[in-house]
């Protein structure tokens, strides 16, 4: 039996897990009915106004990057410390929001390469027309 803190929970409510983590979530909670208490007792303290801090971060985002960071990522030029905070944050904490960017910005990074490529592609199919026909 996969054993859950209370934090998970708290982002199973806020579907901020990565979909597998929500998967097994789902799963206790059908299995073992001291998750459903548990989960209970969670819903219970949200409803009664009382935020812990790592609601609080999460709904205000604090620990996620920006754009501009997870841009930076991709390209490779982050130091060592955040690559390891965004990866963490990402893949083990699964943040959706920031999986997301990530997929966008990739998409867009992936374009972009394309562009280039056919742009340099045309350059060279000009040129060598040219020089062909001096
Ligand atoms: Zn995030």
């Amino acid at each position: 039996m996969p054993e859950f803190c209370s934090q998970e929970l708290e982002s199973y409510l806020d579907e901020s897990l990565s979909a597998a983590r929500m998967a097994e979530i789902e799963a206790a909670l059908r299995e073992n009915s001291g998750m459903a208490e548990r989960l209970a007792a969670v819903i219970a303290r949200r409803d009664a106004g009382e935020h812990t801090l790592g609601e609080i971060w999460r709904t205000g985002r604090v620990s996620c990057a920006s754009r501009e960071e997870l841009g930076s990522y991709l390209l490779g030029v982050l130091g060592e410390e955040a690559v390891d905070y965004i990866e963490f944050h990402t893949d083990e904490a699964g943040c959706r929001y920031c999986q997301a960017n990530l997929a966008d910005l990739r998409d867009r990074q992936g374009e972009a390469a394309s562009e280039i490529e056919t742009r340099r592609r045309k350059f060279f199919q000009s040129s060598a027309g040219y020089l062909r026909r001096g």
